[in-house]
């Protein structure tokens, strides 16, 4: 999923209000009508502009959208999705640049600040059932020294002397088609367009240092393997003032010791006797919420399935529950006294059935002659 953030595309900030979505949306479907914009792209762009505008101005899809991010809604969360730099850059230049070559970036205009992952290993129940957890991540933070500028307390980042602030330099050169100007990153700020003479002593003229921040995750029931969580704003802070970027946990779940999961149904597989399946009892079930008394109907044969309606897992967008099936698996019993033995023998004899080694020909020796043609 290479998708651009929704918020991103209308060129709003997360807190956005409704009116302000709605203008955005707005401005921008005119921008790039494709009755009215005839670029090659306008039409893609409108198109997602549009998609934005349907996702967050539905309370309940902008909910969900907050929460998650970009996911398929008919299939389940999206694993990977991880979109690194959201772009304050890139709405400036759809805005402004007008898509050319050589655009001009404003160093100081506010970046968001870049995603963040992280992944968090659950055991099954927990999945299951949700929890409220705490997580460290280190993550980079605005120095405190100097606010972020890099500067030495006392003193002010200059505006670089070589590109005067625009962050950017042109180049000329003489060919024989004339005279080209090339534009390229300014090589004494880096592009910042400004100049720290007095570094800062904390962050190093960085402007922001490395830290270890708890941040509070509520994990939603029902949560699945590989799917994410999008904790919004929590990712590295935003440069010029550009909003933070998200960060995406992403799940691990343990494997259980007998349930195991597909999609918010659990299976698990029950052994009973032979005496239990032919005679039918009550036997003791374990599910996630306790256990239960679950009726095996005499005369049960192995691998009959049982439903236990809503004993799954709990959908993780709330749509009810899953179910339990349980898989009935009849166990020969493996050591026999003396007794039983006799016991089992009176009863094949009685049924009819004589012991194979005791037939007069064995069921092998009447494959043989089926085959044989006698
Ligand atoms: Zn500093
Ligand atoms: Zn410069």
């Amino acid at each position: 999923m290479d998708k651009r953030d929704y918020y991103e595309v209308l060129g709003v900030s997360k807190g956005a209000t409704k009116d302000e979505i709605k203008k955005a949306y707005r401005k921008l479907s005119k921008m790039y009508h494709p009755d009215i914009n005839k670029e090659p792209d306008a039409d893609v762009k409108f198109k997602e502009v549009k998609e934005a505008y349907e996702v967050l101005s539905d309370d309940q899809k902008k909910a969900h959208y907050d929460q998650f991010g970009h996911t398929d809604p008919n299939q389940g969360f999206g694993g990977g999705g991880f979109e690194g730099f959201g772009g304050f850059e890139d709405i400036f230049s759809s805005f402004f640049g007008g898509g050319g070559g050589s655009r001009r970036r404003d160093p100081n205009a506010p970046r968001q600040g870049a995603d963040l992952q992280y992944t968090m290993t659950l055991s099954f129940e927990d999945a299951v059932f949700g929890k409220e957890t705490e997580i460290e991540i280190p993550r980079e933070e605005t120095c405190e020294t100097c606010n972020g500028s890099g500067a030495k307390s006392g003193t002010k980042p200059e505006t670089c002397n070589q590109c005067h602030g625009s962050g950017q330099l042109n180049v000329e050169q003489n060919t024989p088609f004339g005279k080209i100007v090339n534009r390229r990153v300014c090589h004494n700020c880096n592009g910042t367009g400004k100049q720290i003479k007095h570094k800062c002593s904390t962050c190093s003229g960085a402007g922001k240092v490395k830290k270890r921040k708890k941040i509070q995750v509520k994990i939603p029931a029902g949560i699945d393997d590989g799917q994410q969580l999008r904790v919004s704003a929590q990712g590295e802070p935003g440069i010029n003032g550009g909003p933070s970027g998200d960060l995406y946990v992403v799940f691990h779940v343990r494997s259980h010791e007998f349930f195991e999961r597909d999609g918010d149904d659990v299976y698990c597989e029950m052994p009973i006797t032979f005496v239990q399946a032919a005679l039918g009892d009550e036997v003791e079930v374990p599910t996630l919420y306790g256990k239960v008394k679950l009726k095996v109907p005499a005369g049960t044969q192995t691998g009959t399935k049982f439903r236990l309606k809503e004993k799954g897992i709990p959908n993780v967008r709330g749509y009810g529950k899953g179910d339990q099936h349980i898989i009935v698996r009849i166990i020969t019993p493996t050591k026999l006294s003396e007794k039983q033995r006799q016991l089992l023998h009176d009863f094949a004899e009685v049924s009819g059935q004589v012991p194979q080694g005791e037939q007069e020909e064995s069921f092998f020796a009447k494959v043989k002659r089926a085959f044989k043609g006698d």
